[in-house]
């Protein structure tokens, strides 16, 4: 396009999310055929990946392999943060200022701050009095961690939580799980990927990333039209054994109706609490791990390698935080409402302050000195989850009230890239200089929004998806869709000018794959 980039980034080196979490047992739970980019056929023929859910050292070096295969690390600046950052409505420039004392001016302003790139603060009181080690899994030190013969705690029991305690109960003394909310989470059945299974994506991976982009989620995966009730009893059962065998997100793609028909979702939720009591041995810990009171899949559905399994393990114990609360953290531990537990080390793995989080942390003004901090006040607001009115060439990557927290996360990216690319040669192709959504457009997509959400079963759990996990948020919701128009693959392929591709062209490429890892489609 001609133009100059400047990229400036907090972490040390690129990665984001990969570059902060190196807790042991993270991973990523979308398929890591599916969790890669997509722009460039090249990247995709080169690298190979080893699993089908990749692990987080494996994805940091797949995000280095790329930065250094493009050269792109001259055009960063690490270890800087954004503070400041402000518009200039006569010169109509961005002025972002940074930690480092340097200040950057720009005529486009891309925000790709990530949507889980705030740590929550842990809310415990006492975590500076610690004598022993307080690790927090958002970030996690860069030596490794020795836990042999250690006294262990961990916070939090989402999808980090669960991927940490099985890991870290095999190395440690003894490990104390302290669990909040209970989360429903499914067996990933991860296992290496095949040379024959990768020659076959390889063979035809511009066809299944087009497709992935044309699916709710961005990943080729099995995708249901039939409603739960609409499938015998028998059938349904053996639909479900055969999902909890195979492993991965393969419930999601079962029934079409699993986030909107709350006696379907019932039925799932209670097969899962079902296998939880067959697995955990003790009745009374298997009771306390089983979910309640929210509908399957509406809080983020978290992946596991033998987590209820961990509880079993004589070095394992399970503290229930809602019926005995922790009260502090102690020189030597953690004090709940009825006990003193001595600890070594205390792992945290509480959260983020998701979706607007990073974007808050900066004092951003806008044109007429309006501020991001007023304009979100009840909540996030945007159009297509992409820009604001009152900040003009401000784009944000993965932006709130867009597909966001429920899609995969690169082709999500790639799709916003390339909306704000064509933006910007829109612009200076007509001469124009500045350009922002009307307050109207916005307050349309934002009932688009809402209509679409309302009627799902998400604003039924208290989740990062909503903001609820953070007390005095005001909630938001992320754009959720029972069918996908408005997604990153629809979007791409008609502004493209793409062929829509159709289910009936699709499935002979389908076929070479299918069943295998879940990397089909129905
Ligand atoms: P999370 O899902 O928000 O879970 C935080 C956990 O900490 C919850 O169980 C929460 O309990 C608990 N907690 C917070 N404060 C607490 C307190 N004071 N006392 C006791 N418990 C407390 O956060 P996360 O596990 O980091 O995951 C966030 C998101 O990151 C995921 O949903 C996913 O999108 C992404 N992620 C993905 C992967 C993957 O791909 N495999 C792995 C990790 C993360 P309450 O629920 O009761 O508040």
């Amino acid at each position: 396009m001609g133009l100059s980039l400047h990229a400036i980034e907090q972490g040390g080196d690129v990665g984001g999310t990969w570059y902060w979490n190196r807790y042991p047992g993270a991973r990523c739970d979308v398929m890591s055929i599916d969790y890669s980019y997509s722009f460039s056929n090249e990247i995709m023929q080169e690298w190979t990946w080893s699993e089908v859910f990749a692990t987080q050292p494996e994805i940091l070096a797949y995000a280095n392999w790329v930065a250094d295969r493009l050269d792109l690390r001259r055009s960063y600046s690490f270890d800087t943060c954004a503070t400041v950052i402000a518009y200039d409505d006569e010169r109509e420039i961005w002025s972002v200022g940074t930690d480092t004392g340097t200040v950057y001016e720009v005529k486009y302003l891309v925000m790709a701050t990530g949507p889980l790139s705030m740590p929550k603060a842990l809310d415990t009181p006492g975590s500076e009095r610690f004598g022993g080690l307080l690790l927090q899994a958002q970030t996690w030190p860069h030596e490794p961690v020795d836990f042999a013969g250690k006294r262990v705690g961990l916070i939090g029991t989402g999808s980090s939580g669960i991927q940490i305690a099985p890991v870290v109960a095999a190395q440690c003394g003894h490990l104390t799980v302290f669990q909040r909310t209970p989360s429903f989470t499914l067996p990933a059945r991860n296992q290496p990927l095949d040379p024959e299974f990768i020659a076959q994506i390889k063979a035809h991976y511009p066809h299944l990333r087009e497709m992935a982009k044309n699916t709710f989620t961005g990943g080729i995966r099995p995708v249901s039209t039939r409603p739960f009730f609409s499938i015998p009893a028998e059938e349904r059962r053996k639909l479900m054994d055969q999902a909890w065998e195979e492993g991965a997100l393969r419930f999601l793609g079962l029934f079409s109706d699993l986030l909107f028909d709350a006696e379907a979702n019932e039925c799932v939720a209670e097969y899962v609490r079902g296998k939880i009591a067959e697995i955990v041995e003790d009745p009374a810990t298997a009771e306390l791990l089983t979910p309640r009171g929210y509908p399957i899949f509406a809080r983020r559905p978290c992946l596991d390698t033998n987590y209820y399994e961990t509880f079993n393990r004589p070095n394992v114990a399970l503290s229930d935080c809602i019926g005995d609360p922790i009260e502090e953290i102690t020189p030597d531990g953690i004090r709940t409402r009825t006990r003193h537990i001595e600890l070594d080390i205390i792992i945290a793995a509480n959260g983020y302050d998701a979706l607007t989080g990073a974007m808050l942390a900066i004092n951003v003004t806008g044109r007429n000195g309006a501020r991001l901090s007023e304009h979100w006040r009840n909540g996030p607001r945007s159009h297509l989850g992409l820009m604001m009115p009152g900040f003009p060439n401000l784009f944000m990557v993965a932006g709130a009230n867009g597909p966001s927290a429920l899609a995969n996360f690169i082709l999500l990216n790639e799709q916003n890239v390339d909306w704000i690319v064509r933006c910007i040669e829109h612009l200076r192709g007509r001469g124009l200089s500045a350009m922002e959504p009307t307050p109207e457009s916005e307050d349309r997509w934002m009932a688009q929004v809402q209509a679409l959400a309302e009627p799902s079963l998400y604003p039924r759990a208290n989740t990062w998806y909503t903001g609820s996990n953070i007390e005095g948020k005001p909630r938001g919701i992320p754009l959720l869709s029972r069918r996908a128009p408005p997604l990153p693959g629809g979007m791409r392929s008609r502004d493209r000018g793409f062929p829509r591709l159709r289910v009936r062209e699709l499935n002979p490429i389908a076929a070479a794959c299918r069943f295998k890892h879940g990397a089909c489609l129905v």
